[in-house]
Order: C-alpha cells, then sequence, then structure tokens
C-alpha cells in the first residue's frame, strides 16, 4: 500500500538525518514529530521543538518525557525567530513543518506564509548538504490557501542549481488533503 503522507515525511527525514545530529521541529504541535526526531538523532544529537501555543508545548514534553526522551530544547515563541536561539555556526540536519492549527484546539492560531517563509529562509541558511526540510501543507482550514499560495510562489523560485523541491500529495482525496513540499540543499 501507499504510505500515508506522514510516514512519507517521517521516511523522507530518516533517510536524510544521521544520528548525532541538530535539527528542527518548526511547529511542535502535539509533538509526534519532535518525538521522531529525538529518536532518530539519538543521546548524542539535539532537537529544538518550537511552537507558539502554551498547549502544544505541555503537551509535547508530556509526550517526550513519557518515552524518557532527553535530547529536546522547548521553545515557546514563534519558529520566526528561529535565528535568535541557532548560533552562526551550527549545521542543521533536517527540519520538519507541519501546517495549520493545533488539531482540537484553537482554530484561529493557524501558522502563516510570512511567518513560514522566513523559519524556512533561516534554516535553508544553516541547512546541511543534502539535507530536508520537509513542510507538511494543510490548507483546508481558513486562512490555509494564503498560505498554501505564499509556501508554492516562494519554493517555486529557490535556485535550481542549490536546492530540489519535491512536491508529493494525493490527487483524488476528498477535503484538500494535505500534500509534502520537501527542500534539499545541493550545496
Ligand atoms: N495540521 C496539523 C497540525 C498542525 S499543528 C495536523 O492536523 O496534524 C501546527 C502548530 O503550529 C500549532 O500547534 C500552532 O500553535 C503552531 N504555530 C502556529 N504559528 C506558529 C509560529 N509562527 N511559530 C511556531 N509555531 C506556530
Amino acid at each position: 500500500m501507499l504510505k500515508g503522507i506522514l510516514n512519507v515525511a517521517h521516511d523522507l527525514l530518516e533517510d536524510s538525518i544521521e544520528n548525532g545530529e541538530f535539527v528542527i521541529d518548526a511547529t511542535c504541535g502535539n509533538g509526534n514529530d519532535t518525538l521522531f526526531l529525538s529518536k532518530v538523532t539519538g543521546d548524542d544529537g539535539h532537537v529544538l521543538a518550537f511552537d507558539i501555543q502554551d498547549q502544544a508545548i505541555k503537551n509535547t514534553k508530556q509526550l517526550l518525557k513519557e518515552n524518557s526522551q532527553n535530547n529536546v530544547t522547548f521553545i515557546q515563541d514563534s519558529h520566526a525567530n528561529i535565528s535568535d536561539y541557532v548560533a552562526t555556526e551550527q549545521q542543521i540536519g533536517g527540519a520538519i513543518f507541519n501546517l495549520g492549527y493545533l488539531p482540537r484546539s484553537d482554530k484561529s492560531i493557524i501558522t502563516k506564509g510570512k511567518s513560514t517563509k522566513t523559519a524556512i529562509n533561516t534554516i535553508l541558511h544553516h541547512l546541511k548538504k543534502g539535507g530536508l526540510i520537509v513542510v507538511v501543507v494543510y490548507h483546508g482550514h481558513d486562512g490555509g490557501k494564503e498560505e498554501k499560495e505564499a509556501l508554492l510562489k516562494y519554493v517555486s523560485s529557490l535556485e535550481q542549481k542549490a536546492f530540489t523541491v519535491l512536491r508529493h500529495g494525493f490527487v483524488n482525496q476528498q477535503n484538500d488533503p494535505p500534500f509534502i513540499l520537501a527542500i534539499q540543499k545541493r550545496r
């Protein structure tokens, strides 16, 4: 069977992140991606987990605690400010974004094109050669279409010699299914 979007997102990162690397979950939400990244990078690695919502940081902390994972720093701030938390010379092994709103929570707190682009741009500067930023684009909610359009425009404009951009998604699903944008740094 074809794998679902979230499994593909994880497969892409698992294939490109090495144990011991420094990685970013830009929208930690309920913590599933943070937990995954924490396991992939291991005791010698480190995860920075961002979310603007207190509830998301709490949920993620709890999940990581239950799984006895200790290599995560939790940051309640916009991912637009990632540069405030990453040293100039720090290399980033990979990153993930899950866009939209926190499931079962306030649907008015959503990721937005401008801040998402700022965050991606910052991470691209630090990303290792061959590294990936995987963005799971949810766009069925209010405000989702604007963010999707802004992101597609932005990633389409990335220089082909420097970056490879993949779009992966199902084409016959109802209700605006999420899709993946994966940006790989080539040099
Ligand atoms: N739509 C996904 C989950 C997305 S969670 C699903 O259905 O599984 C998205 C998270 O991004 C939310 O927890 C929200 O608080 C967070 N968020 C929104 N804007 C943000 C920003 N500027 N910086 C960091 N996190 C943000």
